[in-house]
């Protein structure tokens, strides 16, 4: 290929990155100016001059997507498909080389992968199991305590405690945990990091090998890499190979799980020869986005400080928007996409970005009420819901019986008539016996331990379960996934249930089938059965399989999950305080830090036009809370901004605050005279202020005597004159 290709469309610094000898170098750069595009570059790069087999590079990101979209642009760049080249999330390569060195790592070959929820409940399970209170030991808690010292590479047995009975009491849950995934094949997503540093660790052949294998690695998003991240990462580096870095403190959003910024001040200290080279030209973004954004991320302090700049146009001003409520709040964000939209715009160029998975439904309500295409990223995902973890679960048992999780998820749904008492027997035993639940089943009906009716129900579960491993483990993997969720009984379980949430969950198992279909066994499965690629895959990249992949839709996620992409229009929603901040960072000032930056984040996705909307109020666990806006919109200064008010149609506020009088006497279209005294069920007595809107969409406010102002719409409002 044409070298040059590579270097053009690149500015100076770009270049130097790209075209640099094969040294340890960290990009330090703010949002939008290219850090990822520069990767892309290199690798190319490497490959191309440098002659760097495609094998002997490691390329890791943050997100399935953001691989997906590397991987891609190298592939374009380059004009051919990279195949071997190891390039994916630190949990998706971990994951592939455990399956490829499962004996060394002391897995079965069949070990299956447990997510969030799965571990939860072993955990719940656990803690039951040994005689402990939850109201003490909450397993969520215990969960984090756990997961949270494997991402400090810490084992159980390594955990201090400090003799503190508290401590060591979570200690031997950790411990009971670790022995049942161990016992039953199971690999939880911060096991995977921390299996995998271990593995390469504690076998220096092994070590050797990728050592010598990998002539390059590269990390995008680096500020978001945890402790045993990195720690893997430096085991794989020696003097002859070198890594690339590439991130931006002020990026850096993942604090509260375990993230640690100050990985790139150890990586200046470990790799001394590492040359710093800053990005300070943003592409993205217009000017006002870019400097409203600056301004609020100017406020956090220990920054290790970069100035970014755009050639770019001034643009639109960020618009602002109050809605009264969350409903109105989502129904002005729809006409704006739908203005946006009209004028030429992509569907998917338009991007609803939020705090909480929670603020979603009301959003999505707005969309399909204007019946616009819309994909969700994150939140219940697919394979998260209950029915496919149920379905999941009989697969995973025909793919490995030992996986005690999809033991307990189904050995009773459908209902066969085993009861709790008898399962707390068999855990019993299998317990006792260090056996999993499968194996001390299969023992105590040959010892024939159990009741005649419990013995019947078990061994009905394990033919199901025996027969449909006998018989579909020749088939396609769609036609085994088929068969043997029909052998399960859930359809017919449901089928029973009947209503409108029976017949969704139908329909989400047969999705399910069709989700095995579309799936393309991926090449680097050299040591897995088609289904147990497909049942990481699951695991893995729970939030990506959704059907119409490729329809033009509204993008709607998290802030979090929107790291690193970037999209023609944003609408930051939900920009309240108590909100965004969140409630839980008021009392820290490192948490508040990582929420404004999690702000810069939001502002910096958008490339021509960023609206940010609020509601004044906002219905939140079924109570309405009143908001005011966020102080991160107060830190952006008004020069950059342009209130939307859709109030202008409304007579003047006509409420004199002095003399408690309203000017005018009445105002025909709502019924109500502003001054006049009015009742609401539920709010009390107040006087009617404003008014604005006509018709489905009038709304009053009021100022209850009890609670303050409020907007109300008329429709919904039933106000009574007092
Ligand atoms: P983030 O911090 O959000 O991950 P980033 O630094 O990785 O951002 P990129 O996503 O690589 O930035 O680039 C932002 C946008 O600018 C992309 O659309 C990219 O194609 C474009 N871009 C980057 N460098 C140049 C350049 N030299 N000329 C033209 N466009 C560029
Ligand atoms: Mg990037």
């Amino acid at each position: 290929m044409d070298v040059s290709l590579l270097l053009d469309e690149l500015n100076d610094k770009q270049r130097e990155a790209v075209a640099a000898p094969n040294q340890n170098m960290l990009i330090l750069a703010g949002a939008g100016s290219g850090k990822t595009r520069v990767l892309v570059h290199r690798i190319a790069w490497l490959i191309e001059v440098e002659h760097i087999s495609p094998y002997g590079v490691l390329a890791v990101t943050f997100t399935n997507k953001a691989a997906k979209e590397m991987r891609s642009r190298v592939e374009r760049l380059m004009g051919n498909s990279l195949k071997n080249m190891w390039m994916g999330t630190f949990h998706g390569l971990a994951h592939r080389l455990l399956r490829l060195h499962y004996e060394e790592a002391k897995l079965p070959q069949n070990f299956t992968i447990l997510d969030s929820d799965d571990q939860y409940r072993l955990v719940k399970r656990l803690i039951k199991a040994l005689n402990l209170d939850e109201k003490h030991w909450p397993p969520k808690q215990v969960q984090w305590f756990i997961n949270g010292n494997k991402d400090e590479g810490l084992r159980a047995a390594q955990v201090e405690t400090f003799d503190d009975p508290t401590q060591k009491k979570m200690r031997d849950i950790y411990k009971a945990y670790e022995d049942a995934c161990q016992r039953s094949g199971l690999v939880d997503f911060a096991e995977l990091l921390l299996r995998c540093y271990e593995t390469i660790r504690d076998n220096e052949s092994l070590k050797k090998h990728y050592q010598k294998r990998f002539r390059s690695i590269l990390v995008d998003e680096f500020q978001d890499t945890n402790n045993i991240q990195y720690a893997w990462l430096k085991l794989l580096t020696t003097k002859d190979n070198n890594m690339m870095i590439v991130g931006d403190d002020d990026q850096s959003i993942y604090g509260w799980r375990g993230a640690n910024v100050e990985n790139i001040a150890h990586f200046l200290k470990d790799f001394p020869n590492a040359q710093t080279i800053r990005l300070e030209q943003n592409y993205r973004s217009t000017s006002n986005i870019l400097s409203a954004a600056n301004a609020v991320i100017n406020n956090n302090s220990g920054r290790l400080g970069k100035e970014l700049w755009t050639k770019g146009e001034e643009g639109k001003k960020i618009a602002l928007y109050a809605g009264f409520n969350e409903v109105d709040e989502a129904r002005f964000i729809v006409s704006r996409i739908k203005d946006f939209h009209e004028q030429g715009a992509a569907l998917s160029e338009c991007a609803i970005l939020y705090r909480n998975n929670a603020q979603s439904r009301v959003l999505e309500e707005a969309l399909l009420h204007q019946r616009m295409a819309y994909r969700i990223y994150g939140g219940l995902r697919f394979f998260e819901r209950q029915e496919i973890k149920d379905a999941l679960s009989y697969l995973r048992l025909i793919s490995n019986p030992v996986d005690d999780a999809a033991f307990e998820r189904v050995v009773n749904t459908p209902a066969r008539g085993l009861g709790d008492k008898t399962l707390g027997i068999i855990r019993q035993f299998a317990r006792e016996h260090e056996k999993s639940m499968w194996d001390a089943g299969q023992a105590m009906l040959n010892e024939k331990r159990l009741s005649g009716r419990a013995a019947k129900a078990l061994a009905s579960f394990f033919d199901t379960i025996d027969k449909q491993a006998k018989d579909t483990f020749d088939m396609p993997l769609h036609e085994q996934a088929d068969s043997v969720i029909k052998g399960s009984g859930l359809y017919a379980m449901y089928q029973a249930e009947k209503g409108d949430k029976a017949q969704a969950r139908i329909e989400n198992l047969q999705e399910l089938v069709t989700a095995v279909k579309q799936f393309e066994i991926p090449d680097d499965t050299e040591e897995m059965t088609p289904l147990a690629a497909f049942l990481a895959h699951a695991s893995l990249e729970a939030g990506d399989a959704q059907a119409d992949v490729d329809q033009d839709a509204v993008q709607l996620m998290t802030i979090h999950s929107a790291k690193g992409l970037e999209f023609p229009l944003v609408i930051l929603a939900g920009v309240e305080e108590g909100m965004f901040p969140s409630n839980m960072s008021n009392e820290e000032p490192s948490r508040l830090e990582e929420e404004r930056r999690l702000a810069y984040v939001g502002m910096t996705r958008a490339m021509q036009q960023l609206i940010i909307t609020y509601a004044e109020t906002r219905r939140v666990y079924g109570q309405d809370k009143y908001h005011t806006i966020s102080r991160f919109v107060r830190e952006i200064p008004g020069d950059f901004i342009e209130e939307i008010r859709l109030r202008s149609q409304v007579a003047q506020p006509v409420y004199n605050r002095f003399s408690g009088q309203a000017s005018h006497t009445s105002f025909v279209d709502s019924g109500f005279a502003l001054g006049e005294r009015v009742m609401h069920a539920k709010f009390g007595e107040g006087t009617v202020l404003n008014y604005e809107g006509s018709g489905e969409h009038g709304r009053v406010q009021v100022h209850f005597d009890d609670i303050g102002s409020k907007w109300l719409m008329l429709a919904y409002a039933k106000l009574e004159k007092c």
